[in-house]
């Protein structure tokens, strides 16, 4: 037993050797200043390399004895980069997701902090007090006039930035040195912040008078916040005025001193939802997402944890943001599969904040026109309170959707990507100068076979999950069993020969639709049209502005725009989703053709919907075309719950990725024996088995890596669980020298 200070310290090493707390001597020389979170660095191994690290304890004594303690070295920044409430967020994340310490705290440190990102400096020009200013200038002025402008500008307003008054004066940095030596004027170095939104706000306009139902939202909301937990699911229509009661619960808890959290999803990381909360609440805001470079965020993060902010907006990684007095956290669009984060740890961002939430005594508030089948059935059970609001804005009805049967445009000889419905609606829209969107769903690219006469589906017999075509060997697998059958030469349905497996990319369907609308002036929006900075935002500037007729796009159009001059909204094929093989296909397609259909009919002039599709009768397309979520839930929960499908079970992943297809296939082989070997042994993981079974994934290939997977299913209760999170990370740490890539995911959201 010795005594002094003590840190024990998670080196800053991805690598699972050194997943585990190793203890330091602190000299006494840092024994004032260290605090736990803090950033050190400390001597490591036989060769006392020089490592980075994160105090995570302090201790006053340690069990091992004194000679065999190295010191730490260095501290490494003025403030803990790990904020304090943040560590039982790190233990949740290492527990829940099987990831290391270390990666778990990557979540929470300012970002940019390990590429030794710097706070940005400005010199700053002060005029000192001075008697009879104005005659100083005078004299001055005979002397030089740079001079006499430089005093004269700060004399209207002090403190200004030199580059700035160097830009207005014209004055060379020398006249500045000769009054910083004549004692007229002080330059300073001085901390700015990179500011990521150069827009004014502009704070003075009328506020809306907010309709009954979200009044009641808003109350509702408050009642909570006022008792500091509740979790609220606010499921309202496309046009319902969500936004605004975001804008409302945010300000109730400014009123009642806490913080906020809103988070936006990455792809629809709009300017529009931002804007209106910096509109609102100015600089209290800072806003978090992966647009910004690396030095605004770093900012960004500084203000938060400096107490500047009240309101953070964000994507996903915003959850981990340092605010002391969080009271609420809202979650827009809570349904989008890109809360989920696809590197280690793979968090799901509304769980994050659920457990944040919970240890924080904040109130999570999850909204969506189009909730996903589990949140909707979790507020069902009781776990979030519901509100609905079912009204749009003024009562404007929801657009009417048309459904058109592209097999009868074969049938009638059409063969072009827009049925004839389609085209008459775009010309009339180009006539009376109007604005049309057009989604191209490209989920589910090429990989099912349908037949185009008739719009038959091949699915397998065991699972109800469409066949996955695979040019090797002209097969049809599926995904789920395994199960293999031949490609057929003619539908099996309706004998005719047009069956193939599907797809058109966004770029062909530009092309054609040139060719149709020649006068049209048409925009793309995809992935390879946003790809650089600000790309995305102006493209919907410029629609706004109506500098385009059409907005064509992928799923990243459909979401959180509003529009008021767009009056027709099409979808291209609305089926290309539901024959993704994965359980959730249909709830996609539901949700994705509502919030397109959403975007119609937001002004004044009123809008329809067109939807194109081979499955006219497919349930997610009849009640998406109505727009009858809950009638959509009856259904889907019921097929769920036949087929033992999440909600009713959960499905553990394991993805690994090689190469070399053969090993990979032995390698996956040896885990899933090695899996069943353990179950079987154990009676709780015995009992909570559904099944288990490795197959190739859906996307076989990607990358020159071939795909493979064990999926897990298990029952849903906590007992179940908890067992197999503790076999996970056994088979983890027995498997984790394998020369293949191992995905472990025990809440993954697709399975392909
Ligand atoms: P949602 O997010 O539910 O789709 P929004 O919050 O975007 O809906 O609101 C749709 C439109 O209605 C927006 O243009 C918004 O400014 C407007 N709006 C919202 N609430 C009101 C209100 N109480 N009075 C008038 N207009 C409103
Ligand atoms: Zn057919
Ligand atoms: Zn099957």
């Amino acid at each position: 037993m010795e005594n002094g200070v003590y840190a024990g310290v998670i080196i800053d090493q991805v690598h699972p050797m050194v997943d585990r707390i190793f203890h330091y001597k602190v000299p006494e020389s840092m024994a004032e200043q260290i605090k736990i979170g803090m950033r050190v660095q400390v001597p490591f191994g036989g060769a006392n390399k020089k490592l980075e690290g994160y105090v995570f304890q302090l201790d006053s004594s340690v069990d091992i004895p004194s000679e065999k303690l190295k010191s730490i070295s260095r501290i490494l920044d003025s403030y803990p980069a790990i904020p304090e409430n943040m560590f039982p967020i790190i233990l949740w994340l290492k527990e829940e997701y099987h990831c290391l310490t270390i990666e778990a705290i990557r979540c929470v440190i300012p970002p940019g902090l390990r590429t030794n990102m710097r706070k940005k400096t400005r010199c700053v020009v002060y005029l000192n007090e001075a008697d009879n200013l104005e005659e100083h200038i005078d004299t001055i002025e005979k002397k030089s006039q740079y001079m006499a402008d430089i005093l004269r500008l700060l004399a209207q307003g002090d403190g200004l930035f030199l580059d700035q008054l160097k830009a207005a004066t014209g004055a060379p940095l020398s006249s500045f040195k000769a009054l910083e030596k004549n004692g007229l004027i002080q330059i300073h170095h001085q901390e700015v912040y990179r500011n990521p939104w150069q827009y004014e706000p502009d704070i003075g306009k009328q506020p809306k008078i907010l309709t009954e139902e979200q009044e009641e939202a808003i109350s509702e909301i408050h009642r909570a916040i006022s008792r500091g937990y509740g979790r609220i699911l606010l499921q309202g229509v496309t046009g319902s005025g969500k936004t605004e009661v975001y804008i409302h619960a945010a300000r109730k808890a400014l009123e009642l001193n806490k913080q906020v959290i809103v988070l936006v999803p990455e792809i629809s990381l709009t300017p529009q939802t931002v804007e209106r909360f910096k509109n609102h609440f100015g600089q209290r805001v800072a806003i978090m997402h992966s647009g910004l470079s690396t030095g605004e965020r770093f900012d960004e993060w500084h203000r938060i944890q400096n107490q500047q902010v009240d309101i953070v907006v964000g994507a996903r990684s915003a959850i981990f943001v340092p605010l002391q007095r969080l009271g609420l956290v809202i979650i827009d669009e809570a349904h989008e599969d890109s809360y989920k984060s696809d590197m280690k740890p793979r968090y799901h961002a509304v769980d994050v904040a659920r457990k944040r939430c919970e240890l924080e005594d904040a109130v999570l508030l999850l909204g969506s026109a189009t909730p996903s089948i589990a949140q909707h059935y979790m507020a069902q059970n009781g776990e979030y309170k519901m509100i609905y609001m079912k009204n749009r804005i003024d009562n404007n009805p929801l657009p009417p959707v048309e459904i058109v049967d592209m097999r009868e445009e074969i049938a009638r000889g059409n063969r072009s990507i827009l049925s004839g419905s389609l085209y008459q609606a775009l010309l009339g829209v180009l006539k009376k100068g109007e604005q049309a969107i057009l989604l191209l769903n490209r989920r589910g690219y090429a990989h099912f076979v349908s037949c185009r006469s008739c719009g038959f589906v091949l699915k397998c017999g065991n699972c109800d999950i469409s066949l996955t075509y695979h040019a090797y060997g002209k097969m049809l697998k599926c995904h789920y069993c395994g199960q293999q059958y031949s490609y057929p030469s003619i539908c099996p349905k309706c004998k005719s020969r047009y069956i193939r497996y599907f797809g058109v990319g966004t770029q062909r369907v530009e092309e054609d639709l040139k060719k149709l609308l020649p006068e049209a002036r048409l925009v793309r929006m995809d992935t390879d049209t946003t790809a650089t900075k600000g790309a995305h935002r102006q493209i919907l500037e410029d629609f706004r502005e109506g500098k385009y007729d059409i907005l064509l796009g992928t799923q990243m159009i459909a979401k959180g725009l509003d529009f008021p001059r767009v009056t027709l909204v099409g979808v291209i094929v609305a089926d290309t989703a539901l024959n993704i093989p994965d359980f959730r296909s249909c709830e996609k397609t539901f949700q994705l053709i509502t919030q397109v259909a959403g975007r119609a009919g937001r002004g004044e002039r009123g809008g329809r919907v067109i939807i194109q599709t081979y499955q006219p009768r497919h349930y997610a397309i009849r009640f998406a075309s109505k727009h009858d979520y809950f009638g959509f839930y009856e259904e889907e929960i019921r097929i769920r719950r036949r087929f033992c499908y999440p909600p009713f079970s959960h499905i553990i992943r394991i993805l690994m990725l090689d190469e070399e297809e053969e090993q990979l296939i032995k390698q996956i082989k040896d885990i899933e024996n090695w899996l069943r070997h353990r179950i079987e042994q154990n009676q709780i993981l015995k009992q909570g088995l559904i099944d288990i079974g490795s197959y190739s994934a859906p996307l076989e290939r990607i990358n020159k890596k071939y795909r493979w997977q064990i999926l897990i299913r298990i029952k849903t209760d906590m007992l179940f669980k908890q067992a197999y999170h503790r076999l996970l990370d056994e088979c983890l740490e027995m498997f984790m020298g394998v020369k293949q890539t191992i995905i472990a995911d025990f809440y993954p959201v697709n399975l392909l």
